[in-house]
């Protein structure tokens, strides 16, 4: 073996020195409001398992089933031979979800933003960005090569007017956000964007990732949030890997559009689709979400006692309107530090630093699910206190 990948090495103890390097603990337990990772059971404040659906039995059942009768794999990607009628019912199932006339699954939420960017536009168009949208959608927007514009973070001044700067005779514009915002929790400004769109013939899409099964009726996302219409979004993206408790991404729109990914979509053409298991799982996280409602007021209700608290104790919580709640440290160091001392208490809320956040505004990030029980919440608002203290945060 030769020393040609040193320099990595060299790169990975520069991380360590500024605070950078992540630590991945491993789960040894079911996803869960209290469970064991790395063999110390914890108040799990750092999954997106929002309403627990990832251990709920009924989804389990449903993947077994379905493991049981197709199979334990696809077999093909979706354009081949892995097209199951699972995916299509779960597709069907989705667009009705979200109000759409189709809707088309990916292997990942990531794949979802990235490939529908990538493929809907060229070199010749425009994209009109959020500054904190997530990874997959500047990717998505590099590889499609199209002029990149980013405005300010729920700008919709500042997006309007790129929108009518970039303006051009066949060129198409692209107007994205993320729906809840994963680092910040905070949510996009959709009606003003939206207007902002129409006045400009340009496309609108929204990642949904953290509002699917959060905002909205029956957690329809944040076209229902604030009542728009469907309609009027021309794109909306889903994970199933957060809320819906199993693994995969969509988007939802037009038949046409569904049709030219089917053809044009790279990750939905060379990458293998979803075992059975957790398509039938994702069928069954909607029926789900269809018949206890009360598990997302629940949601909410957990998301208000926690949030108080951690904003009464005096922490900089940002601008978070939603289950996730940053507690901002500053540098990364401090973050590290509030991360460890609050595992330590036995709660887990892992530290988020540059390059996902800006550098100074190093934080834990803290997830309310619907399965957390008040009294473990009120038990981690009382080791912030303590950690918050010692670490002169609040
Ligand atoms: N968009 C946002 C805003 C996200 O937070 C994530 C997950 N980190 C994704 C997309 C990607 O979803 P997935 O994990 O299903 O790939």
């Amino acid at each position: 073996m030769t020393n040609a990948l040193g320099y990595l090495q060299t790169q990975l103890e520069d991380l360590e020195q500024q605070g950078l390097r992540l630590r991945i603990r491993t789960l040894e337990d079911t996803q869960g409001a209290r469970c064991r990772f790395d063999g110390r059971d914890v108040i799990n404040l750092a999954s997106n398992n929002y309403l627990g659906l990832c251990g709920d039995p009924r989804m389990r059942e449903a993947a077994a089933r379905a493991a049981e009768e197709f199979g334990a794999g696809s077999g093909a990607v979706r354009s081949i031979a892995g097209t199951m009628s699972l995916h299509r019912e779960l597709e069907r199932r989705f667009a009705a979800f979200k109000g759409a006339e189709a809707a088309l699954m990916f292997p990942s939420g990531f794949a979802a933003n990235a490939g529908t960017v990538a493929a809907i536009l060229t070199r010749e168009d425009v994209i009109v960005s959020d500054e904190l949208n997530h990874a997959s959608i500047i990717d998505g927007a590099r590889l499609s090569r199209a002029e990149i514009k980013v405005f300010p973070h729920r700008d919709v001044e500042a997006a309007d007017k790129l929108l009518a700067e970039t303006k051009g005779e066949g060129r198409n514009q692209l107007l994205i956000t993320d729906g809840v915002f994963s680092m910040d929790g905070d949510i996009a400004p959709l009606p003003g964007l939206v207007e902002a769109a129409e006045r400009h013939s340009a496309i609108m899409m929204i990642d949904d990732a953290h509002a699917s099964g959060v905002l909205g009726e029956n957690g329809k996302g944040t076209v229902s949030h604030y009542g728009l219409d469907p309609k009027r979004v021309d794109i909306q993206v889903g994970t199933l890997s957060k809320a819906i408790g199993a693994l995969g991404g969509f988007i939802a729109g037009p038949a046409h559009l569904v049709e030219w990914l089917q053809n044009r979509g790279r990750p939905f053409i060379f990458s293998t689709s979803a075992p059975p298991a957790v398509a039938a799982a994702c069928i069954k996280a909607l029926d789900i979400l269809e018949q206890e409602p009360q598990r997302v007021a629940q949601l909410w209700e957990r998301t208000r006692f926690f949030k108080e608290g951690l904003e009464r104790l005096g922490f900089d919580t940002g601008s978070s309107q939603t289950p996730i709640t940053p507690v901002i440290a500053g540098e990364a160091s401090t973050a590290q530090q509030l991360s460890e001392l609050l595992w330590e208490e036995g709660v887990f809320t892992p530290a988020v630093v540059f390059p996902t956040v800006a550098k100074d505004r190093a934080r834990v990030r803290t997830i309310v699910t619907a399965d957390h029980a008040e009294l473990d919440l009120q038990r981690a608002l009382e080791s912030f206190e303590r950690v918050g203290r010692k670490l002169g945060l609040v």
